[in-house]
């Protein structure tokens, strides 16, 4: 197990304790986080298993195979931190989690919505400073609003309903799905340029792509509603942040929600280093009260880690009785 978490721990033994005993026997581990100075750890294992902050590269992955591992098994969905093409050329199979509980990330998108627009964090500082005035709490009802989605996979889904529980009207961008895939979930299909214009609060839920990066930027959010709000739960760099800054400045950006920062890289999970600390641009979002920033906990719920934990030891389980 390489990046190994304190919290992954209890979640994986769990796990481990409802296969069957012969298959659990055969798991043993070192923990580490993966680097080229580590990665002849894994010499005499037969999988690594390994994490969104692991290094992969072909540097690391020829020392891999080099101590015989044939599988890296990442807990997580995203897989651009391995080079493929120099796994597949070592002839090491790189097996993922897909999707674990995409209910996690929207509620957290869902909870970065209500907490923005009825400005929970600043009333709670208040109180505990025995302050009870409403001065600058004004929200709004979500009632009759209208959000809209950018990318209506997994986690755009689950959110189109719990916002259609509010009675929100939802407006859907997704290039990957027909008028007729997006309308059977009460979802109105819209160009993008229909999205920026029309919607109250503009939630990003597609990848990072070379089409999607910085795709909020001044342009964009030219195009918006005066005041809107802005959710990124996906990939940081969907926002170029200076702009979105000027955007708070001018109050075209009315509210904004991030669980994922541009600079967040392999700093995740963490201590933020002094240089992101000391980043220009991370503290000038701080510095403004209808911005709420949270540290990619986006898919932190106690479902998502014990699917993550299942469907990786059945990964390599699987891979080994095929091998
Ligand atoms: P998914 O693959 O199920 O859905 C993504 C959707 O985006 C697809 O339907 C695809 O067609 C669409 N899409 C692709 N290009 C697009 C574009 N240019 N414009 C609009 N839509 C586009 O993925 P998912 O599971 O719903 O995850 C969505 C995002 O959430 C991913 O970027 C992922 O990295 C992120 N995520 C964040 C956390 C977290 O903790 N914050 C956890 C899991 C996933």
């Amino acid at each position: 197990f390489f990046s190994y978490q304190d919290y992954e721990r209890p979640v994986f033994a769990e796990a481990l304790s409802q296969i069957d005993s012969q298959s659990s026997q055969q798991f043993s581990w070192q923990e580490a986080h993966l680097t080229p100075a580590t990665a002849a750890l894994a010499d005499g294992y037969d999988a690594v298993c390994a994490f969104v902050n692991d290094d992969l590269s072909k540097e690391v992955l020829e020392i891999l195979a080099e101590k015989g591992v044939k599988l890296v098994a990442l807990r997580c969905a995203g897989f651009n931190n391995v080079d493929i093409p120099a796994a597949e050329k070592l002839g090491i199979t790189v097996v993922r989690v897909p999707a674990y509980s995409p209910e996690a990330v929207a509620e957290h998108a869902i909870t970065m919505i209500m907490a923005l627009n009825r400005k929970i964090h600043k009333s709670w500082s208040r109180v505990r400073e025995g302050n009870f005035h409403l001065h600058g709490l004004l929200g709004f009802n979500l009632y009759g609003r209208v959000a809209g989605l950018i990318g209506l996979g997994r986690i755009g889904l689950a959110l189109a309903r719990i916002l259609q529980g509010f009675g929100v009207t939802v407006v859907g961008y997704d290039p990957g799905m027909s008028d007729n895939q997006i309308q059977p979930f009460n979802i109105t299909p819209v160009s993008l340029k229909e999205i920026y214009k029309t919607s109250d609060i503009i939630s990003l839920h597609c990848p990072l792509t070379m089409h999607t990066y910085h795709m909020i930027n001044d342009c964009s959010i030219s195009m918006m509603q005066p005041g809107v709000m802005l959710i990124n739960t996906s990939r940081g760099a969907l926002i170029d942040t200076p702009a979105v800054i000027k955007g708070l400045k001018s109050g075209q950006v009315g509210y904004l929600g991030i669980d994922v920062y541009e600079q967040e890289g392999d700093l995740f999970f963490q201590d933020l280093s002094e240089e992101v600390i000391q980043d220009d641009v991370f503290q000038r979002l701080l510095t403004f009260p209808n911005v709420l920033v949270t540290g990619h906990q986006g898919f932190f719920t106690r479902e998502a880690l014990q699917a993550i934990a299942g469907i990786t030891i059945n990964n390599i389980i699987e891979f080994e009785q095929t091998d």
